[in-house]
């Protein structure tokens, strides 16, 4: 049977419009759509604008250490809505990019949402259209508990876009959206308190780093709160919020963010017409070749829940597009060693094997860990410590995870990501030529261990 297009792609984010690209590239006729915005939840209200929202809120201790090296600055002034435009204007000038790269690369682009008929059939606009293959990269969607009162909280969606910067705003969650957003409007100047259910927020990651950043967001004078669950918001009549907490207590707020997971967004989508099957949690099930239960339907990115993180999105575009289109150039991705920043103020930085997961996965491990005031900030007051840390293998002196918290610790990381895949040993990086002066040389000057 002629199909209108080898593969339509739904959803035009990190994911779908890699896979779209490289597949129109390899010869194939491809069409994506898009209900919402080019370039997706990274482009448009995730990654990009939310790293200028962290840029924008750094200047806050530029300023103040500035004086330590002689600048004198008159009382700095923070205005929202310029930061706000500006982020938008740029925005917008990517979401155009985003339109070119698409249709340069001879990808048909279809602007609506679209929905699924039948296993080779897609409505979008009144219209349908037939294809080979058809890929779900609808990507996800933020997730707020429905307590009584929830409709007063916020999400990352419309934090993007508020009018003007709250007074005081309380974060719930304690993953990477809550972290992050938690260090913009503190930094921004809103009395900020992050509100955790657990014990220490940022499960996952190493409790080194952990509790390191737990330190230095409550010298920064951020109020973080732990065991803590909000049972319902009221709204007052002055418009401000009133928040009850699980054991009694009441905080007030001008804004409630809510930052607790992503579920996969499959509004309206029509799978019921296909064979495709969601796994436990509601993800969209895949095998290793991102292949659904339904033969011709294929599924990438956030919405199969694996590692939702752009660059794995694009990793997974490419395998995709590869697989269909230019098998022998295949390589599945490879999910060891996936580096990751979060973009708190300082940020923290991570790739492989925490000590907590190290241990457990049987490994004897030797602890290499350097807490130190940065050299940029012995000409000021500030008192912030970078942590570094390695994770050593006893017996082969394999490198199996570095972590960090402090500035640019993402960018440290990226570097020293190739070489644990590569398989760095300990002795490799003691015999790396260190960078001075720098924070990064850190990590080739550690000689003994603190634990083992
Ligand atoms: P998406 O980028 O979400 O794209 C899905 C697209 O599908 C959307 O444009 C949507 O409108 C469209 N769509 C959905 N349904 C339909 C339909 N039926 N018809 C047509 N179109 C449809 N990752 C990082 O690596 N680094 C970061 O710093 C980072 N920061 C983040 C900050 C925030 C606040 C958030 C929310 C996420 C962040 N992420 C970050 C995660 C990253 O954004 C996602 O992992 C990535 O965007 C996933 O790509 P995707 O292609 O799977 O989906
Ligand atoms: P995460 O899954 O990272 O964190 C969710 C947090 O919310 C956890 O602390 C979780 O607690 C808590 N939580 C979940 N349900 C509830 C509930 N009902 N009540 C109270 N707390 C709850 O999700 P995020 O929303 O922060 O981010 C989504 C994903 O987007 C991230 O996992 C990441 O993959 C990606 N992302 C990446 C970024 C980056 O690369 N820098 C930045 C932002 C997002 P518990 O731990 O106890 O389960």
């Amino acid at each position: 049977m002629a199909y209108d297009f080898d593969l339509y792609v739904i959803g035009a984010g990190s994911g779908g419009v890699r896979a779209a690209r490289f597949a129109a590239g390899f010869g194939a006729k491809v069409a994506v759509a898009e209900s919402r915005y080019l370039g997706g939840t990274c482009v448009n209200v995730g990654c990009v604008p939310k790293k200028l929202l962290v840029y924008g809120a750094h200047f806050a201790e530029d300023f103040e250490q500035a004086s330590g090296f002689g600048w004198g600055l008159d009382e700095a002034q923070f205005d929202w809505p310029t930061l706000i435009a500006n982020k938008d204007r740029e925005i917008n000038r990517l979401n155009g990019i985003y339109r070119n790269l698409l249709v340069n690369s001879g990808v048909t682009l279809h602007e609506g949402h679209a929905k699924i008929v039948d296993p080779h059939q897609v409505e979008i606009n009144g219209e349908r259209f037939t294809a080979k293959n058809i890929l779900i990269a609808t990507g996800g969607w933020p997730q707020i508990p429905e307590i009584p009162g929830h409709e007063h909280a916020i999400s990352s969606n419309q934090a993007f876009f508020l009018k003007e910067l709250p007074k005081r705003v309380l974060v719930v969650g304690g993953g990477y959206i809550a972290v992050e957003f938690a260090g913009i409007f503190h930094g921004l100047g809103a009395k900020t308190t992050l509100l955790y259910r657990g014990e220490l927020f940022l499960r996952g990651f190493d409790t080194s780093v952990r509790k390191h950043l737990q330190e230095e967001l409550t010298k920064r004078g951020m109020e973080l709160q732990f065991n803590a669950d909000i049972e319902r918001i009221d709204k007052l009549a002055d418009g401000s919020l009133k928040v009850t907490l699980k054991d009694g207590r009441q905080l007030e707020a001008d804004c409630v963010f809510y930052a607790t997971g992503r579920r996969p967004m499959l509004d309206n989508l029509g799978l019921e017409n296909t064979g495709v099957k969601l796994d436990r949690k509601g993800f969209v099930e895949v095998d290793e070749l991102y292949q659904t239960a339904e033969p011709s339907i294929l599924a990438l990115g956030d919405v199969i829940g694996r590692v939702q993180l752009t660059p794995v999105a694009l990793a997974e575009g490419m395998a995709v597009a590869r697989r269909l289109f230019k098998p022998e150039q295949y390589r599945p991705v490879d999910y060891k060693m996936i580096p990751t920043a979060v973009f708190s103020l300082p940020n923290i930085g991570t790739v492989g094997l925490t000590e907590e997961e190290a241990r457990e996965a049987g490994h004897e491990v030797q602890i290499f860990e350097s807490r130190f005031r940065p050299m940029k900030l012995t000409l000021t007051e500030c008192q912030e410590r970078t942590l570094m840390k390695l994770v050593v293998d006893a017996s082969t002196d394999k490198v199996l995870g570095c972590h960090m918290v402090g500035p640019e610790a993402g960018e440290i990381v990226q570097g020293l990501a190739i070489a644990l895949k590569a398989g760095a040993t300990k002795r490799d990086f003691d015999e790396t030529i260190g960078v001075h002066p720098t924070a990064a040389e850190e990590f080739v000057t550690m000689r003994t261990p603190v634990a083992g």
